[in-house]
């Protein structure tokens, strides 16, 4: 009924009907593609959005297993189907900015292809951002159920130091699944940082969001593409790009350790003058040397983590480069 609706509202008038670009980043993801695309077409079809039309911006991050193949059938079978393949993996963060510059919609959402971004949650998302005037609507698990423990407990302590270093706050469990209106896309667009961490991003724009809690979904099929690897150097990506605290944090060990080693000096210096000199001390003279080390290796370390993040962000490197484009968005 309500999609008929939409049907007559497009005859009518195809300029006043409105349209939500789902962004949906790919990598590997053979097994789940087609698996996303039936799960969403039955259910939009449903008319949960009511009058909003809909297209999908799939982004193949650089796949080898065949993933370009299967979205080029469905673009084939569906005109609301686009894509843009890369010219190799660049990541997550890279996809969903191309789909950003490629999303004509008024709306737009990003979501991942595995459905553990559920589209159930599609309808209030809908409600939140169209119909109560919130700018956002964001997707929050609320807990890790099928989910590693180490996994859980490294991703937990991320968020509580990435807040307590960052001025921003970062919601844990927050997903990267958003549905937004033009102002926020644009509003991520213009944001031209290479290193990208789209939560810090997220939360660093502002506008008003709106949580929408649900229970954590395991994938439809395949497996994840992050390792703890990878995930940690996420975690540091989001730390340097929305933190110089570390930085500030360099320069409180080199004062504390300045004045411990002033101190030892006059303590020493009296206990010579003193008691005379016995060559004793030599033990604990290695223990300082050492610690001495240790701290200046890490600030050192601390130092060129900000360092490389610039060097990169300076070559102006494009953040993405496309192989393919289908003919549709072209
Ligand atoms: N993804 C991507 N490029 C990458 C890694 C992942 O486009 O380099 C996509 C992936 O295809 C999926 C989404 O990002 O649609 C989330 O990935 P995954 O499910 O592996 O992450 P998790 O849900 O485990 O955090
Ligand atoms: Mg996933």
């Amino acid at each position: 009924m309500q999609s008929n609706l939409a049907e007559l509202l497009t005859m009518k008038n195809p300029d006043t009907v409105e349209k939500v670009s789902f962004v949906i980043p790919c990598y590997n993801e053979k097994e789940t593609i087609s698996i996303y695309y039936e799960a969403m077409e039955s259910l939009l079809k449903k008319g949960i959005l009511e009058k909003l039309q809909w297209e999908y911006v799939f982004i193949d991050d650089g796949s080898t297993d065949g993933s370009l193949k299967i979205i080029k059938e469905l673009a084939e079978r569906n005109n609301k189907v686009h894509f843009i393949s890369f010219s190799r993996n660049f990541g997550k963060e890279a996809a969903i900015l191309a789909g950003l510059h490629n999303a004509d919609g008024d709306y737009v959402v990003t979501m991942d292809v595995d459905l553990q971004d559920s589209p159930n949650l599609l309808s209030d998302m809908y409600r939140a951002v169209v119909v109560e005037g919130y700018d956002c609507a964001a997707a929050m698990r609320i807990n890790r159920k099928g989910e590693g423990r180490i996994r859980s407990f490294l991703s937990e302590s991320f968020y509580k130091v990435i807040n307590k270093l960052s001025d921003i706050e970062i919601v844990s469990g927050a997903r990267d699944y958003r549905f937004m209106n033009r102002n926020v896309a644009d509003a991520i667009i213009s944001v031209g940082e290479y290193n990208r961490f789209s939560k810090g991003i997220f939360s660093w724009i502002g506008f008003k969001t709106k949580w929408i809690e649900y229970e954590n979904v395991e994938r439809s099929a395949g497996n994840t593409k992050w390792s703890i690897w990878k995930l940690f150097s996420y975690a540091m990506e989001g730390i340097v790009a929305f933190s110089t605290k570390l930085l500030n944090l360099a320069s409180a060990i080199g004062i504390i350790c300045c004045m411990l080693a002033f101190i030892s000096l006059i303590f020493i210096v009296i206990r010579a003058l003193v008691y005379g000199d016995p060559v004793a001390g030599w033990p604990s003279m290695m223990c300082v040397i050492i610690l001495m080390g240790g701290v200046q290796l890490l600030c050192v370390g601390i130092l060129s983590t900000y360092l490389s993040k610039t060097y990169l962000e300076t070559k102006k490197r494009p953040i993405y480069i496309i192989r393919e484009k289908d003919e549709k968005k072209a």
